[in-house]
């Protein structure tokens, strides 16, 4: 098969014919028609993510294929496996453990930390191919009449949003929710809020094209993330009942932190990096707590296509480019040019 390989860290992607695995007993093989790029492939491309003082090296054989938002046909089912049928149009949910752990009967599959790791495009090749081995069939979900690309995007940046706005809880509807960085993942909260909340949503972000992105996406107020224009917003609404931090920079904890009513939650999914510290008693005097939320689970990413095939989610902006072009669009997605998410179509 046909792939964008990386055969070192920092390199470009080269074009390689690999021979993808037999799908053996509960297995699956798929044929890739859409593959989303996205900010986690760039880091695992650096070889490492920043934690700050140290940087957390990425462990990733060679030649290794990028790309865990992936949607395709299924081409071959494993023995014992009989769905979804041969030619189903499905998305894989590509955060797979081990299977058998604690965690993983938990349901918690994208917390495993048994080895060798098995997440696609991350520790096994994932969807910058023609095919994609799929170890657990269950990881296949069907997504019917889908437009091309969305269910891709639905097992990353879609699922990351996902799970960290049902993080929030149910705070009193009348309560603002702050949106923090209005990149792929954000807009994808953005989209996804109003089914998941009642609440008003207010998103933040430096770039003006985004905050313009976000209102149209149903926010009640777009703003640069200033103190002086959270304070116009909190003087009205009052202070956030929770904000998702899409960035994750000490910039954005700094702001968003701040604009936490007492008792606020504050999500962190953004791996931008860095370090940040804040007053120790602010925690318990405010009392605000801060979490951290990865991807999501299997049954989240079922709920949230469910909720795609009724229609309720505008897609992103999406932008269509051949496989082979993988470089330029990822050379794009690190100058900052991209609106919503490059989608690579073998
Ligand atoms: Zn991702
Ligand atoms: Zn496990």
């Amino acid at each position: 098969m046909k792939a964008q390989a990386m055969t070192a860290f920092g390199a470009p992607l080269e074009p390689m014919d690999l021979t993808p695995q037999k799908p053996g007993p509960g297995e699956a093989l798929l044929r890739v028609s859409r593959a989303g790029l996205c900010h986690s492939d760039l880091h695992i491309h650096d070889g490492y993510f920043d934690f700050g003082d140290i940087r957390q090296p990425v462990a990733i054989d060679m030649p290794a294929v990028l790309g865990h938002e992936i949607e395709g046909e299924v081409a071959e089912l494993g023995e014992g496996v009989s769905a979804p049928a041969a030619g189903t149009r499905v998305a894989v949910y590509p955060w797979l453990g081990c299977n058998a752990c604690d965690t993983c009967r938990a349901g918690d599959q994208q917390l495993c930390i048994a080895l060798p790791r098995r997440a696609l495009g991350v520790a096994k090749w994932g969807g910058m191919a023609e095919y994609v081995h799929v170890p657990f069939a269950d990881a296949l979900i069907p997504i019917g009449d889908l437009a091309p690309g969305l269910g891709a995007l639905a097992m990353c940046s879609g699922l990351t949003a996902y799970s960290a706005l049902k993080k929030i809880g149910t705070p009193p509807p009348e309560q603002p929710i702050l949106l923090l960085g209005m990149g792929g993942v954000g807009l994808m909260a953005m989209a996804l809020a109003k089914s998941v909340l009642p609440n008003p949503i207010i998103a933040a972000d430096i770039d003006a094209s985004k905050r313009e992105a976000a209102l149209s996406y149903g926010a009640v107020e777009a703003i640069e993330p200033t103190p002086e224009a959270w304070k116009a917003i909190a003087s009205k609404r009052g202070g956030a009942a929770a904000a998702i931090d899409f960035v994750g920079a000490p910039a954005t904890f700094g702001f968003g932190t701040a604009a936490l009513r007492r008792g606020g939650k504050y999500i962190i999914v953004g791996l931008f990096g860095g370090k940040a510290s804040l007053p120790l008693a602010s925690l318990p005097l405010r009392p605000i707590s801060i979490v951290g939320s990865y991807v999501g689970r299997l049954d989240e990413a079922r709920e949230l296509i469910a909720l795609m095939r009724q229609g309720a989610i505008p897609a992103p902006p999406m932008h269509e480019r051949p496989l082979d072009q993988a470089n330029s669009a990822i050379d794009d997605l690190r100058a900052g040019k991209v609106l919503g998410r490059v989608v690579l179509k073998p």
